[in-house]
């Protein structure tokens, strides 16, 4: 029941159609619902679902607590039928049974739904047999079709559906996320800053060196910012033992990145506060630079990106990033 009382709360827009298009009894039959791992589709299909067979809805809204609400949530319902792909993709044979299966009414009223997740995996067969499938909608059936990339879909089936994509969370719908699975709010304020996707930050948090990483780099960019030499011996010395692969890489890419965008916010007396332990350090060091200085350092941190890209040795990089912005800062 947690994940679909949390998608009412991140999807607040679309929740908020949907119900009022149960409650006018506007549902169209078929819906292209599309968005990054993560962002809810699943839920928020299920949340629809629930919405239109829960016997205690309030303005279309499911009470998440009847029999019919918790049997879908469960995967109980016997006229909601989900199809994943078998394997690396979704057969004939699965749409034939989906379509069998429809044939029959509804189990237990006249209505019945489907949710398809990965549509995209369908092969050509299965995607021409739900196409038919759709085309002819046999009685009260509403299906919802989740996909990350609209653009694998046949077109043809894209449009029989209406297309929703779902919003990105925001930092701040991350950090209070991330706090619910019981990640601390020092590592959930920088989590939320770092990616715009729960998915993502889930990985990234279940990654056994992150708090290493970012302690580590939080006290390279302190002695960068204080002139300490230390730094240029710290790339090889604690940075880069923590890297192991070209993930790795990117998360201490991107976590320079905030650093230096960090720098730009406590400048200008923002509080926004991302690196909490080293924050009341970082202020003081910050607030002697020039605001020219501090906008240079984004950029050569944005540059450096482009440079990975093009398969330069991670060592060789970062150690020039390191002269770089200690020249930036300070020459
Ligand atoms: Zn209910």
């Amino acid at each position: 029941m947690s994940d679909n009382n949390e998608i009412r709360k991140q999807q607040t827009v679309l929740t908020d159609y949907f119900a009022n298009m149960i409650d006018q009894g506007h549902l169209a039959h078929a819906y292209l619902l599309t968005g990054p791992k993560g962002i809810g589709k699943r839920a928020l299909a299920l949340w629809i679902t629930q919405g239109i067979f829960c016997k205690n809805k309030i303005a279309g809204n499911p009470c998440l607590d009847c029999e019919e609400c918790r049997r879908i949530e469960s995967g109980n319902h016997p006229d909601v039928v989900h199809v994943v792909p078998d394997g690396l993709s979704i057969k004939v044979d699965q749409i034939r049974f989906l379509k069998s299966e429809f044939s029959k009414s509804g189990v237990e009223g006249n209505r019945k739904a489907f949710i398809i997740e990965d549509a995209d995996k369908m092969t050509i067969s299965a995607a021409n047999s739900l196409l038919k499938f759709l085309e002819e909608p046999s009685g009260d059936v509403v299906a919802f079709l989740l996909t990350e990339t609209v653009n694998r879909i046949l077109p043809t089936i894209v449009s029989r559906c209406q297309l929703f994509e779902l919003a990105k969370p925001s930092s701040a719908q991350l950090i209070a996320m991330l706090k619910k699975k019981g990640i601390t709010t020092d590592k959930a304020v920088i989590l939320g800053n770092l990616t715009d996707s729960l998915a993502e930050s889930e990985k990234i948090a279940a990654n056994e060196n992150f708090d290493k990483l970012v302690r580590n780099i939080c006290v390279w960019y302190l002695h960068i910012l204080q002139e300490d030499a230390r730094c240029f011996v710290e790339v090889q010395m604690s940075l880069l033992p923590l890297i192991n692969n070209k993930d790795d890489e990117v998360i201490l890419l991107n976590l320079i990145i905030l650093l230096v965008k960090n720098s730009i916010s406590v400048y200008y007396g923002k509080k926004d506060n991302i690196f909490v332990k080293f924050q009341a350090e970082f202020t003081g060091l910050i607030e002697r630079l020039t605001a020219d200085k501090i906008t240079q350092a984004v950029e050569l941190v944005l540059e450096t990106r482009k440079k990975l890209a093009v398969n330069v040795s991670f060592q060789n990089v970062i150690e020039a990033l390191t002269i770089d912005l200690s020249q930036c800062y300070h020459v």
